[in-house]
């Protein structure tokens, strides 16, 4: 990336983005006309007017979405002229990544070099995954009696609303129309009410790369007023949702008190990285440990957050993650490409953060570094990197997920007894360890309860690795193929040959 500082606040000062919702190919006003603010978590200013939907705009949504899937116009479109739709779409994002880039980290705070390190090429491979099995999924033939045929088909579902949180707001968007949209079906996203800006550029460029009026909608919102009413809507066919565990569950409330539709939940963590004496390379397990927690500010729903280190090497592994993270993750302007760590998305978060952290000194736990808003900044919603050590499982810091840049290290007697205090938690869905033997990572992976389990690495993965939890982190997977069973269903059809 060659745009200095200077460059992308010239552009940000420059920005007019897209503010209204996009229903049916086209952006229109909230039917009430009624608008939200988006604001800038690094220094408290407005960035945009958004429309404020509600019940009657996701209406509207859903009955076009509606319209198009039953029209047959993108449901039962030639499998190889719907790929090239999705692959001109992922072309067209690429195309517009600076924008992308400067929605979201104006939109929620995080620094603009992860846009082009870890969301945008996310969002494109993910894209262009689910672009290319397009007509490559096949159905069944069953080898049932020989006087008859039968034969299972995988068809889409319908009208998916698509729920996502304000972390990750373009790439936690794509993981869900992607599978969604390849398989033919269509969809109302509902970005989260602080991040909604590049959602609607999605939208639109999906429209510029030939995909029909009515498959792709966008409603703008507040969770109550437009999450809501898209969860209860009787011709909502599957919610695919990406958020908190609270939200999560209403979801499935919702569904049983309306039509009984699919719901998919990712939701949140409390993610064990154990680390054993047999570590090969203690000073790496630090230093990914180090970007495992504080990466997006901690704003992470795998972040590894409580670190189970063995007691021969807790003290080295303390140090050792003392010193990588000090240049690592320093908070800054998010529009500085230098920038490595941005502010928390709204000031409530970044009270909550504040929270813990007392929590986290009130109970007893050793604060190690950080703690505090860093000093230089006066505006903007900053956490310092904070670490915790000498941490027991059983206090709040350690059960409850933070979602900012707080690690806790826990000492842990063996194999055993880390994975005991690795699976004391209600969530499931990352976790990692750090050894040389070949024994205990495979232990590891069987006992761990969790989606998702690295050995000697943290965050590593592609388009290819499932991505969903265990336990109270939700029952959905995200990327994968098995994302696309969860916006197909089966029929089967039997043929009588006698
Ligand atoms: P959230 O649950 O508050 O909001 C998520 C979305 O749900 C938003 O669009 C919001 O407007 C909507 N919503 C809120 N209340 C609603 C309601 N009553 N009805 C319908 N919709 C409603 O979560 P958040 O604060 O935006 O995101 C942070 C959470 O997301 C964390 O818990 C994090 O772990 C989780 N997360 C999980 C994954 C994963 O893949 N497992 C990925 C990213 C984030």
């Amino acid at each position: 990336m060659t745009m200095t500082l200077k460059d992308w606040q010239a552009r940000a000062a420059a920005l007019v983005p897209e503010t209204r919702m996009f229903i049916d190919g086209k952006f229109v006003d909230a039917a009430s006309g009624a608008k939200f603010e988006t604001i800038n978590p690094a220094n408290g200013q407005v960035v945009a007017a958004v429309a404020r939907g509600g019940p009657a705009d996701v209406d509207r949504a859903v009955a076009a979405a509606k319209k198009a899937f039953k029209s047959g116009v993108w449901s039962r479109m030639e499998p190889t002229a719907r790929m090239a739709v999705m692959s001109r779409f992922a072309d067209l994002i690429e195309e517009h990544a600076e924008d992308f880039a400067l929605l979201d980290t104006l939109d929620m705070g995080k620094p603009i070099s992860d846009m082009f390190n870890i969301d945008i090429p996310g969002s494109l491979m993910t894209i262009r995954f689910f672009a290319e099995v397009i007509d490559k999924m096949e159905g069944v033939v069953t080898n049932t009696n020989a006087d008859a045929l039968h034969y299972i088909l995988r068809q889409p579902l319908g009208v998916c609303g698509l729920v996502v949180p304000w972390n990750y707001p373009l790439m936690m968007a794509a993981w869900k129309i992607a599978p969604a949209l390849s398989v033919g079906n269509s969809i109302v996203l509902k970005p989260a009410e602080q991040s909604p800006l590049s959602a609607l550029l999605l939208a639109k460029l999906f429209s510029e790369a030939g995909g029909p009026d009515g498959v792709f909608n966008v409603v703008t919102g507040f969770g109550e007023e437009t999450g809501k009413p898209l969860a209860l809507h009787m011709d909502v066919d599957k919610i695919g949702f990406t958020g908190s565990g609270e939200v999560g569950k209403l979801m499935m409330i919702y569904a049983g008190q309306s039509n009984m539709k699919r719901v998919s939940t990712e939701c949140g963590g409390k993610s064990p990285q154990i680390v054993l004496a047999d570590c090969e390379d203690l000073a790496k397990a630090a230093a990914t440990g180090v970007a495992g927690i504080y990466g997006n500010q901690g704003e992470v729903c795998s972040a590894g957050s409580r670190i189970l280190v063995e007691r021969p090497v807790y003290d080295e592994y303390i140090a050792l993650f003392t010193e990588a993270a000090k240049d690592m993750h320093v908070p800054g302007d998010p529009l500085d490409p230098n920038t490595t760590m941005g502010p928390l998305v709204t000031p409530e978060q970044q009270s909550r953060v504040l929270g813990y952290i007392e929590a986290g000194r009130k109970e007893g736990a050793k604060l190690a570094f950080g703690g505090n808003v860093p000093a230089k900044f006066n505006a903007g919603y900053f956490v310092e990197p904070t670490l915790f050590t000498d941490v027991s499982n059983k206090m709040k810091i350690a059960q409850e997920e933070i979602f900012g840049p707080v690690a806790s290290i826990i000492p842990v007697d063996n194999l055993d007894h880390a994975i005991e205090v690795a699976n004391d938690t209600i969530y499931g869905l990352a976790s990692a360890i750090w050894t040389s033997n070949l024994k205990n990572a495979h232990r590891f992976a069987r006992d761990v309860e969790a989606g998702i389990v690295w050995v000697n690495a943290y965050e590593a993965g592609d388009a290819t690795t499932p991505w969903g939890g265990f336990k109270q982190s939700g029952n959905g997977r995200d990327k994968c193929l098995e994302a696309l069973t969860q916006y197909t269903q089966t029929k089967s059809v039997w043929i009588e040959l006698s």
